[in-house]
């Protein structure tokens, strides 16, 4: 099966100087939190905790068993959501490119679903892409998120959910940097940072 890729960045050349370090550290696929480090800062603790075939086999044979569970009615996510979190988090919409709260920011963190607040993505391992989404090479666990394959607009490609409540995230392609070599394209209005003290 061929998945197309869209979005394809401009970033390479950048993200490649970046992350040199971590391309000269062998790093092990564990399920685990990853460190507390990425592109901007050293990368010396991040581990890899799933690959392409690893978001592969989920999409196609089925995600692991989720760690924990949220399940309300979409009545219910309705009146807890602003419209326009509704529409990305629970009708699989996209926000416009370069339009989101977390673009650009880098801020030290830990990104939690905007739905149900599970926590996804460390920010040590958000990188700027140059698509105009925020980027993360992984997410804190490989039973954080949930894999599906996507056929919709003519594209085939994998949608990220939130493990816990299934709203739509956004999605993951193969050309993302190390440790993982995938680029978790999430929309901002689907995540929502939790910075330390909080
Ligand atoms: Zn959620």
């Amino acid at each position: 099966m061929h998945f197309l890729y869209v979005r394809r960045p401009l970033w390479l050349g950048a993200a490649f100087l970046c992350l040199l370090p971590a391309v000269l550290t062998k790093c092990s696929i564990a399920d685990k939190p990853i460190g507390q480090h990425g592109c901007f800062g050293p990368m010396t603790t991040t581990q890899r905790v799933l690959d392409w075939d690893a978001v592969m086999g989920f999409a196609l044979e089925g995600n692991p068993v989720p760690i924990q569970r949220v399940e309300k009615t979409e009545d219910e996510w309705r009146d807890l959501l602003l419209p326009e979190e509704f529409k990305v988090l629970r009708m699989k919409g996209t926000e416009p490119m370069f339009s989101g709260e977390y673009c650009h920011v880098h801020l030290p963190g830990i990104y939690a679903c905007r739905a149900c607040g599970y926590q996804l993505f460390d920010s040590s391992i958000k990188f700027d892409s140059g698509s105009g989404w925020p980027s993360f090479t992984q997410p804190v666990n490989k039973r954080a998120v949930s894999y599906h394959p996507d056929r919709s607009y003519g594209m085939e490609r994998v949608e990220v959910r939130c493990s816990s409540c299934d709203s739509h995230l956004g999605h993951v392609f193969p050309d993302g940097p190390e440790p993982t070599g995938l680029r978790y394209c999430i929309n901002s209005l689907a995540i929502k940072i939790q910075t330390t003290g909080q």
